[in-house]
């Protein structure tokens, strides 16, 4: 036996008293701590690998275990158990740094930062109901023409949710709201509800049923809520843009801004770092690894057989409801799709197929072209510089991912996953204020559009 996998053992001992952390309601993250981890050798990863099942810990992989030395690892860790968990990596030689002392408070900045774009919105939105005067801006509850920019929470306009983290409800009755106003130009597909009986919608602009078509999704994770909010700035961006722009009006374009909405309704009222599904499963767990769940090399790289791990991929392939709906609508447009993008975060990567292993698809050269012009469209914006590249190579292996499905089962030539902001050095992972959204919003368009302009 190995030291590490004693040290291991003793400490599960040590912790089993306390009951399972992963199981909390409502829970905070009050001085849990962010760890970043620099393994270099083999046996450090497959430590680490064996870490990422031992949920007694309560710890959290912001960023999976894979290679050596290739990129850093973050990991959450809950204060009851931190002296464990540092031990543990000690006593295993890795190299580690304290990037957060406190996720909570990071929390509490985004909140603070949402309340506040919600509130601008709001008063905005007053103003100009209120005898077309506009609002004073920011920091100011009056009108231009002196009237009181009335704000509450409960009434954010259908039409003011860009820029904001919204919930599902709303991005769902934006959607309703865009379409009506569009002319003709967008229309809502509803593609099916999910396990708790939530409608999927999916904005569809461009004539149905002639042109090729292209594909986006957001927030398959549930707490990576910067995806859903660059897509809802992608919409805005396209509805007033998509008749002149070639690049765009050659296509029709299906959107679905949340594509988890069980858990990305789970991680604003209950866990803001809540992953998966909601669906109950085994060991009184519940939830699955939405992008572990598709088809293609199903449990195989990246995957616990754990059910309450945060890579759990399932019974079997398609076992959630949001994944077959999105299967189906696919499988049905399939024929004149060509372009599946599906917007994560974090990191700024842009992955091409295939995630399940090191082995190339065949027309890689191609894909790799269209993602690096993808990348340079990024980087003209904000300067950004995104990495290109297969999971394996740059970031970690993962099997039954949704773009290898829409790939290799659904034949969709150009499939990419897009991970957003932040970069993979900074320091508050998931948790970014809304004064990101715009930004991530320009550079993920233009990169849209410079790899619509390019496909063959
Ligand atoms: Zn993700």
């Amino acid at each position: 036996m190995r030291v590490g996998t004693l040290v291991l053992l003793c400490a599960l001992v040590a912790v089993a008293w306390s009951k399972p952390v992963w199981k909390e309601k409502n829970r905070g993250y009050k001085n849990y701590r962010l760890v970043r981890l620099s393994p270099t050798t083999q046996d450090q990863i497959d430590f680490l690998k064996r870490l990422e099942n031992t949920v007694q810990l309560g710890i959290d992989f912001w960023t999976p275990s894979d290679h050596p030395g290739t990129h850093n690892i973050d990991i959450a860790v809950p204060p009851k158990t931190y002296r464990t968990f540092i031990r543990l990596i000690e006593a295993n030689k890795i190299t580690y740094k304290v990037i957060q002392e406190d996720i909570q408070s990071l929390i509490d900045t985004e909140t603070t930062s949402n309340n506040k774009a919600r509130e601008d919105k709001i008063k905005s939105k007053a103003c100009e109901s209120q005898g077309n005067s506009n609002w004073k801006g920011k920091g100011k509850n009056k009108c231009k023409n002196g009237q009181d920019a009335v704000a509450t929470f409960s009434n954010l306009a259908t039409d003011s949710i860009v820029g904001t983290y919204a919930r599902h409800g709303e991005i769902n009755a934006w959607l309703d709201a865009v379409a009506a106003e569009s002319n003709g130009l967008a229309t809502v597909e509803t593609i099916g509800q999910t396990y708790e009986g939530k409608d999927m919608k999916v904005l569809k602009i461009g004539e149905d049923g002639t042109k090729p078509a292209i594909w986006v999704d957001a927030g398959i994770h549930a707490r990576e809520w910067i995806a859903p909010a660059t897509l809802v700035y992608i919409i805005d961006k396209f509805l007033s843009e998509y008749n002149s722009l070639p690049e765009l009006n050659k296509y029709t374009w299906y959107m679905l801004p949340v594509a988890n909405p069980d858990g990305y309704e789970y991680s604003h009222t209950s866990d803001r770092l809540w992953r998966k599904t909601r669906s109950p499963q085994s060991w009184g767990c519940r939830g699955v690894d939405p992008n572990r769940n598709w088809d293609s090399h199903f449990g195989e790289a990246g995957t616990s057989t754990f059910p309450c791990s945060d890579i759990y991929p399932g019974t079997g392939p398609f076992s959630e409801k949001c994944t077959q709906n999105i299967r189906d609508f696919i499988n049905e447009h399939k024929d004149r799709l060509k372009m599946y993008l599906s917007f994560h975060s974090y990191s700024e990567l842009w992955l091409t197929p295939w995630g399940w292993g090191t082995e190339k698809p065949s027309d890689n050269a191609e894909m790799m072209r269209v993602a690096n012009l993808g990348k340079t469209a990024v980087q003209g914006i904000n300067g950004k510089s995104w990495t290109v590249g297969a999971p394996p190579d740059i970031l970690y292996a993962a099997s039954g991912g949704s773009y290898d499905w829409a790939k290799e089962k659904a034949g969709i030539k150009y499939a990419y996953t897009l991970e957003l902001r932040p970069d993979g050095n900074a320091s508050n992972g998931f948790v970014i204020p809304t004064s990101e959204i715009l930004p991530s919003g320009k550079e993920v368009y233009a990169a849209v559009k410079k790899v619509a302009s390019e496909l063959i």
